[in-house]
């Protein structure tokens, strides 16, 4: 992005500024309401009820001579600029999550003038003018026709993360399924376990593979102690911590052999993280309204590429009755989970769209996945353990030792493991400098007489884990 931030550099040269250090880790002392504990490698321990605010920026009254010194208008324009950079470094050093950090919408700048909200139903025009619902509905009969379900039979809405994608897809299902229970593997997103908490619903944890996939097995199990009640499953298209997409024809297998009829079960597809990559590879599941699935939510941030947070809930036309209210201030249906939308966020992904197609994506998809198999191997070859799904861009390895190092690559830590989700942003330059700075730091960590790297059988495998141990112990 260029843009807007270009007003800035008109006055202000933001490479001669400095940019803001990391805040420090402190043995013992609290960073952010955090208590960062020198015991168990600088694991962060999180202290309720206790929130700091040693890096806030304050916010000040303008003094009466502001208007005539500048003064502030200066101070405020250093602060941005020293955040800018910040940012740029931050960016450049990102693994952890599944972003793509990788986009130009400077095309776009010029509508951060405009307070677009398609609050509302997108198919209902509001009274509320300043909307970009055109965009919005482009958007969706694109991924309508991407997981198959006609125009007519389909309702959805942008919204703003995958998790609102998957309260709602969730809320749906208990509309259709009143005294449905709720099964979800245990490596689902916590978003899937906070919409249990907040509908009151029973929720029926099943087990998971090593490799992260729900156990269908389990799963068998836990259908035929309450074959009484309906079903309602969240399905995993890639789960966030393995990457690990579950078995969408096998879950629906394993309701048909358990004598759940079509009108007794309902699937919500999790599809935040893959939803979107895999439709481009061959062997992968296919996620398809043709088979009887009742929604499907992915984010936009994610794999897309959207400099906000934002992502897409389709549903059948068919459920969404049974969820909607009408709102004469509106002048619109209610069948959202927030009122006010953000009306940005659909013209970047029609832009995004539009520029990539569905043979850009799967350009992309094909360089994600390579250079996350080429992670995967350097890993091993350096004898670090390490696993990727094959369905997979999500590089699961040992956690690294050091808090230090975890945070300057921004790596997602589980545990005794951390991974690495190789998105479009993250090329084999980045790769390399990552992996020999690890080499670097672990002949540090683990040198001669220090400590052994830890065992991660029990989370990968003992296949993938090269700590020596052979399986033998988890
Ligand atoms: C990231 C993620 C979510 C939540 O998406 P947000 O956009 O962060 O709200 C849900 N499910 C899975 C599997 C994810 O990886």
């Amino acid at each position: 992005m260029n843009g807007a931030v270009g007003i800035l550099s008109r006055e202000f040269d933001p490479t001669a500024v400095l940019a803001e250090p990391l805040p420090p880790i402190l043995g013992g002392r609290e960073v952010n309401g955090v208590n960062e504990e020198e015991k168990g490698n600088g694991r962060r321990q999180i202290v309720l009820g206790r929130n700091v605010h040693t890096s806030c920026l304050e916010v000040t009254e303008p003094d009466a001579d502001d208007e005539l010194t500048g003064d502030k208008d200066a101070h405020m324009a250093g602060v941005l600029a020293r955040y800018r950079k910040t940012l740029m470094e931050r960016t450049k050093h990102h693994l952890g999550y599944p972003y793509n950090l990788d986009f130009d919408y400077g095309a776009l700048a010029q509508l951060q003038h405009f307070s677009i909200n398609n609050l509302g139903d997108p198919f209902i025009e509001s009274n509320y003018g300043v909307h970009s619902r055109q965009f919005e509905v482009g958007v969706l009969d694109w991924f309508a026709r991407l997981w198959e379900i006609e125009k007519t039979e389909y309702w959805g809405y942008i919204t703003n993360c995958g998790t609102e994608g998957n309260l709602h897809g969730i809320l749906v299902g208990r509309e259709v399924l009143p005294d449905g229970i709720l099964y979800a593997s245990r490596e689902s997103h916590y978003s899937i376990f906070k919409a249990a908490r907040m509908y009151r619903m029973e929720c029926v944890k099943v087990g998971t593979l090593v490799s992260g996939e729900i156990d269908c097995a389990h799963l068998k199990a836990k259908l035929l102690e309450n074959k009484d009640k309906p079903a309602i499953i969240n399905v995993n298209i890639g789960t966030t911590v393995k990457g690990a997409v579950d078995d969408l024809d096998f879950v629906i297998q394993t309701l048909e052999e358990t004598g759940f009829t079509r009108d007794r079960f309902y699937i919500h597809c999790d599809g935040a993280l893959f939803g979107l990559m895999m439709p481009f590879v061959k062997r992968a599941p296919k996620v398809s309204f043709k088979k009887p699935i009742g929604s499907v939510s992915v984010s936009g941030h994610k794999f897309v590429g959207c400099p906000m947070p934002c992502g897409v809930q389709i549903t059948r036309l068919e459920h969404i009755n049974a969820l909607s209210r009408n709102v004469e201030y509106l002048a619109s249906r209610d069948a959202t989970i927030m009122g006010s939308r953000n009306g940005h966020a659909p013209i970047f992904l029609w832009y995004t769209l539009n520029k990539k197609g569905y043979k850009g994506f799967q350009k992309e998809v094909q360089k994600c996945l390579r250079n996350a198999h080429y992670l995967k191997d350097c890993l091993r070859w350096a004898g670090i353990s390490a696993m990727l799904n094959e369905l997979s861009s999500t590089v699961v390895f040992e956690r690294p030792l050091d808090q230090e190092f975890v945070r300057r690559w921004q790596l997602a830590c589980e545990g005794n493991i951390a991974h690495v989700v190789v998105m479009p942003n993250v090329t084999m330059e980045k790769l390399d400098v990552f992996l020999s700075e690890l080499m670097e730091k672990r002949s540090v960590w683990y040198g001669e007489g220090r400590e052994d790297p830890p065992c991660v059988a029990g989370e990968i495998g003992h296949e993938n884990c090269c700590c020596g141990c052979g399986g033998l112990h988890k």
